[in-house]
């Protein structure tokens, strides 16, 4: 597998460059030369395939030899032990189509993020025994990415995680999530937004005084390796669309913060899967929005919002989806319906959902993210034209249990993996806004590994 930069196309890295170095010298981002069409034998096996096998067929049409075929085989299927369920929801209002969400928090953080983080963690184990080498990870998380991460690296042998996060701006549980597993992850809250936080950490990256010293790497949804394993679930998806009796192609609905879980949709595309339409959804940061409204891609500072794992005024991915489209306008909004909503919007949603989906079990309950998305399907089925879709539920609702129980008005029961790490002492080193103490604190753990 071969990767150049979205700001230079001339210039070449190998698989193993591109997961450890995140970003180019050049600040672009990291894209495949290549993006192999999966074979006609894949799609006409489909049916019969599990999440894993086609991970594990995916990642072989994309990586090609970078990775020996059978560590490949055993890295998906260590990575992706987790199901991602199509369930149906409702109908649409206006001909009844149907609506499903894709439920993608049934891993061990409860979001969608752990299919990245676990994969890369396997990748990244997998080239670092390899080598002998040891490895700092800088993560800047909103919420989600961080919880994942922290799970995905918990326990490696050759690799430290250090997360930064905006005080105050994560639920307790992400918190929780964030500061409770201790060994070699560590944690650090930072007085600013969730932009200040991946300011800094991309300063450590280009800091050549430190990368001297320090093997570091990211695994914010920057990293390639982030995203080829989420667009197995989109491939997993279909399956189940077929499955349902669906006969047209579907429409993804992405809640979107940093665009990687939608440009991880573009690629499945590009590998042959059937997309009718992507929708972008987007919360109060609607940087993305409005450029599909106007044409001019104008990033903001991020503003706070409920679905906070959304909140990104200046969504890294965007050069990966201009690099696809080819820069062009019209080739974007052909493809991607984008459509923002407000706090109040989604507060609504959640509570129709819930009540509208009311059976003696209760209704179905959306975590904040879940309901942007679910407002921008009904959006473009009443609007637009109305056909099935699928709204990607990127959290398990119990990540957010203060806002959804004051929003549903009724206590739910959290599962038990969330319970457990609430009540765990947690631990985290406050830095204010400050890059020499992210530095110091990198160079001590640094420090304190290679003592061991
Ligand atoms: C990260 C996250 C998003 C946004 O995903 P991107 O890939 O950054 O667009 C949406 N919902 C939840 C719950 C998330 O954790």
């Amino acid at each position: 597998m071969k990767l150049y930069s979205t700001n230079n196309t001339t210039l070449r890295a190998d698989f193993a460059t591109a997961v450890f170095q995140a970003l180019p010298k050049d600040r672009g981002l990291y894209m495949l030369v290549d993006i192999p069409q999966l074979p006609l034998s894949f799609w006409e096996a489909l049916p019969n395939l599990s999440l894993a096998e086609i991970g594990v067929a995916i990642t072989k049409n994309l990586l090609g030899d970078s990775l020996p075929e059978d560590r490949i085989e055993a890295l998906v299927e260590a990575a992706i032990d987790f199901p991602a369920p199509l369930v149906p929801l409702r109908r649409s209002e206006r001909d009844g189509s149907n609506q499903y969400i894709l439920e993608l928090f049934h891993g061990p953080s409860l979001a969608f993020k752990d299919f990245g983080a676990r994969f890369m963690a396997g990748v990244m184990d997998e080239l670092l025994a390899a080598k002998g080498e040891r490895l700092i990870i800088l993560v800047a998380t909103s919420g989600d990415t961080g919880g994942a991460v922290a799970a995905g690296f918990h326990g490696s042998d050759f690799i430290d995680v250090i997360i930064l996060y905006p005080k105050g701006a994560v639920s307790d549980i992400q918190e929780a999530q964030l500061t409770t597993l201790g060994g070699n992850v560590s944690a650090l809250r930072v007085d600013g937004t969730f932009d200040d936080c991946q300011a800094m950490v991309k300063q450590a990256f280009v800091d050549e005084g430190l990368r001297a010293c320090v093997n570091i790497s990211s695994a914010n949804s920057i990293n390639i390796s982030r995203l080829i394993p989420q667009s197995f679930y989109y491939v997993d998806a279909y399956k189940q669309w077929l499955a349902a009796g669906e006969k047209g192609d579907p429409v993804f609905c992405v809640p979107s913060g940093n665009f990687g879980n939608l440009t991880a949709g573009l690629l499945a595309e590009r590998m042959g899967l059937p997309v009718h339409k992507f929708i972008a959804a987007t919360n109060a940061n609607d940087t993305v929005t409005r450029y599909a409204n106007s044409g001019t891609y104008a990033p903001k500072a991020s503003v706070r919002t409920i679905s906070n794992a959304m909140d990104v005024g200046a969504p890294s991915n965007f050069a990966r989806m201009e690099d696809l489209f080819g820069s062009t306008w019209n080739t974007f909004k052909e493809s991607v319906y984008a459509v923002s909503f407000d706090d109040k919007e989604t507060e609504r949603q959640m509570a129709n959902c819930f009540t509208e989906t009311k059976t003696e079990k209760g209704g179905y309950v959306l975590c904040p993210h879940t309901a942007v998305g679910l407002l921008a399907l009904d959006k473009y089925q009443a609007e637009v034209e109305d056909v099935p879709g699928i709204v990607l539920g990127t959290a398990h609702p119990g990540k957010f249990l203060p806002d959804v129980e004051r929003v549903l008005a009724c206590k739910l029961e959290l599962p038990e993996a969330l319970e457990t790490v609430r009540h765990l002492p947690r631990e985290m080193k406050d830095i204010g806004y400050d890059y020499d103490a992210l530095k110091a604190h990198v160079l001590n753990v640094w420090a304190d590994r290679q003592g061991e």
